[in-house]
């Protein structure tokens, strides 16, 4: 079934803008990103304001995210053309406005164009505390330059701030990791999420491996680092909602929530990625070939997929899995307007059997014990589709 021919309720609509300028490739990140030079950022801003009229809105945004890249790389005043073209295009003020910001890049000129404009979230990669470890990672600031800039988001306003953290990396130990997590909660953040160090191919990371340069952890040992957490965060007032984010009540990322429900989200800029009208795309990972389509009108859209009932009935299955809350099935039947197949809920009375899973009338949801081996379910329930 096409959802295009479906009736459904109007759900919420979330925007994600992707600024892909950074000053430096971090070791592990394979993120697209250019270098930031005057006359690219330049045609970037344009393309954007150009992007934004050729997608008209024409219903209420309710979150918007900057994301990249490094968002607050720009200057002040191109975040407030940026800002201000964003703000042109949408029907009414958004209530959720993520911008993402490296810890370096962070001034107050910066912090008050954002809050004139409307920004109410701040998530900064950090990444680690130790000297030694954001080192390893290739990141290029200091922990002295992460407590300024939480100082200065502090003083300019802002009350909902989310910091970033990896584990697993190369040296780290399990007490190192939890000094990490409990630096971070001394910040009094309200929102942490914390992601466990990937290899992406072809990163300084990945190379280094190949070469038997440093060394990546077993699957066993990861699951010690995930628990550490997510004790340490729990205790401490900051209890897990997703596998990899804890915030304090109401302050979960709703941008977020939103594309795990599979909602709606439009997407700008060079490899944003939107679901819209029963369509999933992502925009050219390339600023020429974006921006070649976005000047001729025709969007330079890749890895088109037209969306069926049961494509995101698997979907929200598979992230609604990853929240502690887990997923209400009688609801997301009725949302999408297609049965359970009876494979997946004879995976998921087994998953109850082996004590991954726990029911509660139309409810499932991960044990601690499923949480860890998340990934291999969601590949168990797409099979089982
Ligand atoms: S981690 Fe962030 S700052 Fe580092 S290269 Fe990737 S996108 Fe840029």
């Amino acid at each position: 079934m096409n959802l295009q021919a479906k009736a459904v309720h109007t759900p919420p609509l979330g925007l994600y803008l992707h600024v892909p300028f950074c000053a430096r490739a971090c070791d592990f990140c394979n993120f697209y990103q250019e270098a930031p030079r005057r006359a690219e950022l330049d045609r970037y801003l344009a393309g954007i304001e150009r992007e934004l009229q050729l997608r008209p809105i024409e219903r209420p945004v309710d979150t918007v995210f900057w994301g990249g890249g490094t968002p607050s790389l720009l200057a002040a005043k191109d975040l407030e053309r940026l800002g201000n073209a964003v703000l042109g295009a949408l029907p009414q003020a958004p209530e959720e406005w993520t911008i993402e910001m490296a810890p370096s890049t962070v001034k107050a000129d910066k912090l008050a164009v954002l809050r004139e404009l409307g920004v109410n979230r701040i998530s900064m990669g950090v990444q680690s505390f130790d000297p030694v470890l954001l080192d390893r990672l290739g990141r290029s600031h200091l922990p002295k330059q992460v407590y300024h800039a939480i100082d200065l988001i502090r003083a300019a306003g802002f009350e909902n701030l989310n910091l970033d953290l990896i584990f697993a990396v190369p040296g780290q130990t399990l007490e190192a990791w939890e000094a990490d997590l409990r630096e971070a909660l001394r910040q009094e953040p309200q929102h942490l999420s914390t992601y466990c160090l990937t290899f992406e191919e072809d990163t300084a990371l990945w190379v280094k491996l190949q070469k038997g340069q440093t060394t990546k952890l077993s699957i066993e040992d990861e699951s010690d680092y995930y628990t550490r957490a997510w004790e340490v965060l729990g205790e401490a007032g900051l209890p897990q909602y997703e596998i990899s984010n804890f915030a304090r009540p109401g302050f979960a990322c709703r941008h977020n929530l939103n594309t795990w429900a599979m909602h709606e989200w439009l997407a700008y800029g060079p490899s944003a990625s939107g679901q819209f009208g029963g369509r999933r795309w992502t925009n050219a990972a390339n600023i020429d070939q974006w921006l070649e389509g976005v000047e001729s009108g025709q969007m330079a859209e890749q890895e088109i997929v037209l969306l069926t009932a049961e494509s995101m009935l698997a979907d929200a299955l598979v992230f609604g899995l990853r929240m502690n809350a887990g997923v209400d099935l009688e609801e997301l039947q009725g949302c999408f307007g297609v049965p359970l197949p009876s494979t997946v809920a004879g995976l998921f009375r087994d998953l109850v059997e082996e004590g991954l899973m726990v029911q509660e009338g139309p409810r499932v949801a991960l044990t601690l014990e499923g949480r860890l081996l998340a990934d291999r379910i969601a590949t168990a329930i797409l099979e089982a589709l």
